[in-house]
């Protein structure tokens, strides 16, 4: 048995008004354009926050409030992920471009790493962002197991 099975989980509440990240790679812009375009009355029912151009332009093109953070290779990757770690985000919706290599590849890497930590859920591509968004957790609380914070910097070594 390894270590990372004797870790301790606790669990934290979904909100019903989700607190949704956009983040689109320049060559995914449009595809998340017609996405949010398609979903718009479902996602004016929650909180939208997205990297700077990303987020920018769903404003811009469908008057949706979206909160910018910095542009995604000018530190919004990291941005949202500093959201994720504090509890503060709970979809993530990141259409990345499976083709072009991308300057800020170690923050997106990074970003993805916690997502997968704090166990929330995320779409890479259209049609799970249409899975997530059709959820009937959506607009529901739930419950989502996460790493025991106090119990995981109890047994980290002196
Ligand atoms: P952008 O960033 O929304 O500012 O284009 C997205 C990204 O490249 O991560």
């Amino acid at each position: 048995m390894t270590d990372s099975h004797l870790r301790k989980m606790t669990h934290r509440t979904l909100p019903t008004r989700k607190r949704i990240a956009l983040i689109a790679h320049d060559d995914k812009k449009k595809e998340m354009l017609e996405w949010a375009a398609r979903w718009q009355p479902v996602l004016a029912q929650h909180e939208l926050t997205g990297t700077g151009t990303t987020a920018t332009r769903i404003t811009q093109h469908l008057g949706l409030p979206v909160t910018a953070m910095m542009s995604g290779p000018l530190g919004g990757d990291q941005q949202i992920g500093t959201l994720i770690t504090e509890q503060r985000l709970d979809l993530l919706i990141f259409f990345w471009d499976p083709f072009s290599p991308q300057p800020h590849d170690p923050d997106i890497k990074a970003l993805l790493r916690l997502a997968a930590l704090w166990n929330i859920p995320v779409a890479c591509n259209a049609t799970s962002a249409d899975f997530i968004i059709s959820s009937p957790y959506l607009d529901q609380e739930c419950q989502i197991a996460i790493p025991d914070v106090e119990d995981w910097m109890s047994k980290r070594s002196v």
